[in-house]
């Protein structure tokens, strides 16, 4: 048994229970709760490892309970992940301002769940290196590039430090290694690189897939934007990936650019201000 207690808030009570069941059988100590009232009572009865916070609740939503859970210094650093319908992208942005630490979108698997958990929990225990970041993000994109043989190699500076939202920061890295995986062939490579670049830092994913036609380049942040519809159908995917990076770098006073070759592949960078070499 882990002395980790997560507390999950959901009135779904089928999802709350597959949510429960999974974190338990992982060895957490996990206390379930149906609305956004029990939720602040108990996060301050017990101060939990890391709260599970269904965003539309009766009563009290998630969004108050995230709010009032961030302005209370008591409870101010405990891990908030959001859950969100897919569909609702503004959700996660005014989530991600409010102070949550990560989200998953209905319906997410457990092996994505306890992914996302173990992340969080190691990285909220000191502060981490841009590497640690970075790694981690890759880990969770593990099983995707499997899937098709395609090898991800990261290249960065050790003890290289950005003053980030480590959390955050980690889901845009994600978002563009998937992106990279879902347009690569098989047996491809995705390449992340980070370094420094004129006072500040930029870390760079690479891929050698289809590549993506000029005209799109502008639009492509946009939410719901989607260069090739029909690609895009059967590959699956929301259109909110790359929309949600470019508001996570926002927060981050950054910007994301993108070049691409069609037909040889694409390459987008984060450009954050300011890093730090120990
Ligand atoms: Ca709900």
């Amino acid at each position: 048994m882990q002395d980790k207690q997560i507390l999950v808030v959901e009135d779904e009570e089928d999802i709350l229970e597959l949510v429960s069941f999974n974190l338990k059988k992982q060895g957490y100590q996990v206390k379930g709760v149906t609305s956004g009232e029990e939720a602040l009572q108990e996060a301050r009865r017990k101060i939990p490892s890391l709260i599970i916070l269904d965003l539309m609740l009766p009563g009290v939503d998630g969004f108050d309970v995230c709010k009032s859970l961030k302005n209370d210094p008591r409870t101010k650093a405990v891990p908030i992940v959001m859950l969100t319908a897919r569909s609702e992208e503004a959700d996660i942005v005014i989530g991600l301002e409010l102070g949550a630490d990560d989200y998953l979108t209905k319906p997410f698997s457990p092996r994505e769940l306890i992914a996302r958990v173990r992340a969080i929990l190691r990285r909220s225990k000191a502060d981490i290196s841009d590497q640690e970041i970075l790694q981690s993000a890759i880990d969770v994109c593990i099983v995707d590039a499997e899937d098709k043989n395609i090898e991800v190699q990261l290249t960065c500076p050790k003890d290289f430090f950005v003053y980030v939202n480590g959390p955050l920061l980690e889901q845009a890295i994600i978002n563009l290694v998937m992106n990279s995986i879902k347009y690569s062939d098989e047996e491809s490579k995705v390449l992340v690189d980070a370094g420094l670049e004129n006072g500040g830092t930029v870390i760079s994913v690479k891929d050698f897939g289809v590549g993506i036609a000029a005209e799109h380049l502008p639009r492509l942040f946009e939410r719901f934007y989607r260069s090739d519809k029909a690609r895009s159908r059967k590959l699956g995917g929301t259109g909110l990936g790359l929309s949600i990076v470019k508001h996570i770098v926002q927060v981050h006073e950054g910007n994301v650019t993108v070049d691409s070759t069609p037909g040889k592949g694409a390459i987008f960078s984060i450009h954050l201000p300011g890093s730090q070499v120990n």
